[in-house]
């Protein structure tokens, strides 16, 4: 089973970006479950009419709560198919105010393992679509924990945006030194600034030794579907969008890279490179 994890800021476009590539993969053949790894169970909206689906970590609460644990767990409680027929789990979070974040989605993913959830729906794609703070735990334990191992970075042409996805290249490269998960590329979800990204992205993607993936484009169409509840190759099918989405399954598939990346660490270099590329671009 190939497992892919996609990352990057707040707000960057990950659960955009992990749905559209959940359905195109789906569309070339794939038996494909995304998870959602944040507590605000949004993820897998837009595969699923706009709907929030149950959470595993209310399910095992709700175990606990009358005195079992989570073997008691209905795989059918946790595990939803999309009208499309891609398979959707959030793990959800702690009670609000209460526990970790982190901790959480790593309970989540090992009573997914423990029940079986992969096999028993022959799954050959896993989409993990991850909280994106560095700050928290929550961000690493999909990698420790062995269950992100080919490892997408998000990133636009907004300086935030690359700041973070270089924190998480320095984090991945603490981490992947420890098991098999690599970097395996960069996707630029951009936010209007074609040219710029154009330019910097794929020279920030050689510098941290990773390839570049895709440019996705700021696009109407992505929020018409978003709104719509579908991913683009179902709602829009015969789009330049669709087509885009297809490319980038295509390219993750055919992509076996997976490095421990040379990210930047000096923030300076960073801020140098960003402001080179800017002038050269505005020129
Ligand atoms: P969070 O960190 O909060 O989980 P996220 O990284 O998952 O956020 P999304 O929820 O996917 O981000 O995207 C944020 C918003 O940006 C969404 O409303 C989405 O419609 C919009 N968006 C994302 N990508 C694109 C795009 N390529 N074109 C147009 N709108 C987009
Ligand atoms: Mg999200």
């Amino acid at each position: 089973m190939r497992q892919i994890a996609i990352y990057g800021k707040g707000g960057i476009g990950k659960s955009t970006i992990s749905s559209n590539l959940s359905a195109a993969l789906h569309e070339m053949g794939h038996t494909v479950m995304q998870v959602g790894c944040d507590p605000k169970r949004d993820s897998t909206r837009i595969l699923a009419e706009g709907k929030f689906i149950p959470a595993v970590l209310e399910e095992h609460r709700e175990q606990l709560r009358i005195g079992k644990d989570e073997y008691a767990i209905n795989l059918k409680n946790i595990v939803f198919k999309s009208p499309g027929g891609i398979y959707l789990v959030e793990a959800g979070g702690p009670e609000p105010g209460i526990g970790c974040a982190g901790r959480g989605v790593l309970t989540a993913l090992q009573i997914l393992k423990d029940l079986k959830a992969f096999s028993t729906y022959n799954i050959d794609v896993a989409i993990y679509d991850v909280l994106g703070d560095v700050v928290c735990g929550g961000f690493s334990m999909p990698i420790r924990e062995g269950f992100a191992e080919e490892i997408y970075l998000i990133c636009s042409g907004g300086f935030m945006s690359i700041y973070a996805a270089n924190n998480i290249a320095r984090a991945v490269q603490r981490l992947a030194k420890r098991g098999d998960a690599g970097l395996a590329g960069i996707i630029c979800n951009s936010n209007g600034d074609e040219a710029f990204e154009h330019a910097f992205i794929p020279a920030f993607a050689k510098r941290l030794g990773t390839p570049f993936v895709q440019f996705v484009p700021r696009s109407p169409v992505i929020q018409a579907c978003e709104l719509g509840g579908r991913p683009v190759v179902e709602y829009a099918p015969d789009s330049q969008e669709a087509e885009i989405f297809r490319n980038l399954a295509k390219a993750i598939i055919e992509n076996d890279s997976r490095v421990i990346p040379t990210p930047i660490n000096d923030l300076a270099e960073l801020e140098t490179m960003y402001r080179q590329c800017l002038v050269k671009d505005k020129k």
